[in-house]
């Protein structure tokens, strides 16, 4: 979990995807350091295994099963937030890794509707809900792969570079109204997804990095909190990589 002491009290985060993998523990992140989250998944059974997991933060946490690919269901989500919310973190995402070859355009719009006209659908229906007396924030997941492209995952990395573009021109937009916009771009990140494959496969992973280890998800929640804090004012459309330096 992360842990950079930033003071979140009275601050208020919408956590996408925060019921599982780097989403989790951004949301365990900020409640930690004292914020009231909630938690938009789309995964019932995430949702459920999280609620318990945190159950000693009742009234500071909330679940809602939201799909970012259906604008009705982002609308009810926003409505359900009752006050107004600070911080905003597009974290949901998906792959549907195939070579170009073989990827079919079932593959092509299920990442991209979800990774990226996610992010639209949610920030737009959202930005209502923003405290228009605070500092704003939006802190949207892209990826190294939106950076510097990938084998298998053209859909991907067009979604995650499109990620990019959105934060860099959201943050000329909306500077002048209190938002910063920014993103955090992870490498080779310890999840259950890759925790699943095999030891050697890791080690391999891992020496291609220069600092010699996968990052951790609590390496991603420290970089949100830093961006989403009062001292990071003055960063702005920024991509910021957390990735030991693997795209040296
Ligand atoms: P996980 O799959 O572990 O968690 C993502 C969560 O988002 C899951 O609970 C998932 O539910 C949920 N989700 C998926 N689709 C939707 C949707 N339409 N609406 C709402 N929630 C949804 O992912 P990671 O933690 O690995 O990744 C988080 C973010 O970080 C993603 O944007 C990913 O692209 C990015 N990233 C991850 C890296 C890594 O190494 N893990 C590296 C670089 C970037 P369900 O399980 O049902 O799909």
């Amino acid at each position: 979990m992360g842990n950079i002491q930033f003071k979140f009290e009275n601050k208020s985060v919408v956590v996408t995807g925060g019921a599982a993998g780097i989403g989790f523990d951004i949301t365990k992140s900020f409640l930690h350091a004292g914020a009231e989250v909630h938690v938009w998944d789309y995964s019932e059974t995430a949702l459920k295994a999280a609620d318990q997991e945190l159950s000693s933060f009742k009234g500071k946490v909330h679940f809602s099963q939201v799909d970012v690919t259906n604008r009705g269901s982002v609308t009810a989500a926003c409505e359900k937030l009752g006050k107004p919310f600070h911080v905003l973190i597009n974290n949901a995402g998906i792959t549907r890794d195939k070579s170009f070859g073989k990827m079919g355009p079932e593959d092509w719009d299920a990442v991209i509707n979800t990774n990226l006209t996610g992010l639209f659908n949610v920030t737009k229906l959202a930005m209502e809900k923003f405290d228009p007396s605070a500092p704003k924030r939006i802190i949207n997941i892209s990826s190294v792969v939106g950076l510097y492209g990938n084998f298998g995952q053209t859909n991907y990395a067009a979604a995650k570079a499109g990620v990019i573009g959105m934060t860099k021109t959201l943050a000329k937009e909306l500077g002048r109204k209190g938002f910063t916009v920014n993103a955090v771009a992870p490498g080779f990140i310890k999840t259950a997804m890759t925790m699943a494959m095999p030891d050697e496969v890791l080690k391999q992973m891992a020496g291609k990095v220069p600092v010699n280890r996968l990052g951790e998800t609590s390496d991603i929640a420290n970089a949100c909190m830093y961006l989403a804090a009062d001292e990071a004012s003055y960063i702005n459309g920024t991509v910021l990589s957390v990735d030991g330096g693997i795209v040296l």
